[in-house]
């Protein structure tokens, strides 16, 4: 059975979509069988995979809307290594149609029953907001991964997100975890990042990934080519990084046996 992990957090820009990409990219490589969803209505996750947006007969909007397969709407983009739910502006309108919905948070929760088998991971690039459809994707995940750069306002969004986590965990889905929190685009030259991270550091203990992502500007070209950093530069020390992560990953998904 697949491990579900959604990568969320509600600030906007935080590093989200790479570290989705790339973990994808990244696990895809170490010979795991990943699905990526994109469950952003940006669609950055889909044309980060090398897909036209705008060109998807089927999207996780018809997925969540109207009942079409999972299966019947993944697609292989040719270079990537792993399989992806593509997502375009579509998806902005499923947050009212949703609304109505009998269990309307755990429509995407349903839907990705049906392959679980399929995968050894399934990752949910989440919307910069803690909306319905971030919701979906906590109600699906067994864990969240948590980017985000370390700076002062950083800490501050953050502890929205665990109280959310929290409240999923009791109300909606006992399986739900923090399973880490991601230093990304960090350079360690700037006092305010390493004091931020220290604090971090004293804060989250083990929940704190060992790896930390540097600001890399491949990584920030990469999706201009519809690649992940990882493919598109694989020496880069972006994409080392991102390796790095998936290696990490794998153990901490054996230590939690989850598997
Ligand atoms: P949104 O909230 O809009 O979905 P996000 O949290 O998904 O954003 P990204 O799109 O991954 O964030 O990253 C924001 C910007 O920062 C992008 O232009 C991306 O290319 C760039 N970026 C992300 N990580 C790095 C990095 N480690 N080094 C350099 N640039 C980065
Ligand atoms: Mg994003």
């Amino acid at each position: 059975m697949a491990n579900i992990f959604c990568v969320a957090n509600q600030k906007g820009g935080v590093g989200k979509t790479t570290t989705a990409v790339n973990l994808a990219a990244s696990l895809a490589g170490l010979d795991q069988r990943v699905l990526l969803i994109d469950l952003d209505p940006q669609g950055n996750a889909t044309m980060g995979s090398g897909i036209d947006k705008s060109a998807c007969e089927n999207t996780v909007y018809e997925v969540l809307v109207d009942g079409v397969s999972l299966r019947d709407a993944t697609m292989r983009p040719p270079a990537v290594g792993y399989d992806v739910l593509p997502a375009n502006r579509e998806l902005a309108g499923a947050e009212v149609e949703l609304v109505d919905m009998e269990n309307r948070e755990r429509i995407l929760r349903g839907a990705i029953d049906e392959v679980v088998d399929d995968y050894d991971f399934v990752l949910i690039d989440c919307p910069p907001a803690l909306s319905l459809l971030t919701l979906n994707a906590l109600c699906a995940a067994h864990g969240v991964v948590i980017p985000m750069q370390c700076e002062y306002f950083a800490l501050e969004g953050l502890s929205d997100l665990v109280n959310t986590i929290k409240q999923v965990h009791a109300n909606l889905n006992r399986d739900l975890k923090v399973i880490g929190l991601l230093r990304v685009m960090f350079d360690p030259r700037i006092t305010l990042q390493q004091q931020v991270s220290d604090q971090l550091k004293e804060h989250f203990g083990d929940k704190l990934f060992d790896v930390v992502i540097p600001r890399n500007v491949r990584l920030a070209e990469a999706p201009s080519y519809g690649l992940p950093g990882v493919v598109f530069d694989k020496s880069s020390r972006g994409a080392q990084a991102y390796i790095q992560f998936g290696t990490e990953m794998i153990e901490r998904v054996r230590a939690l046996s989850m598997n």
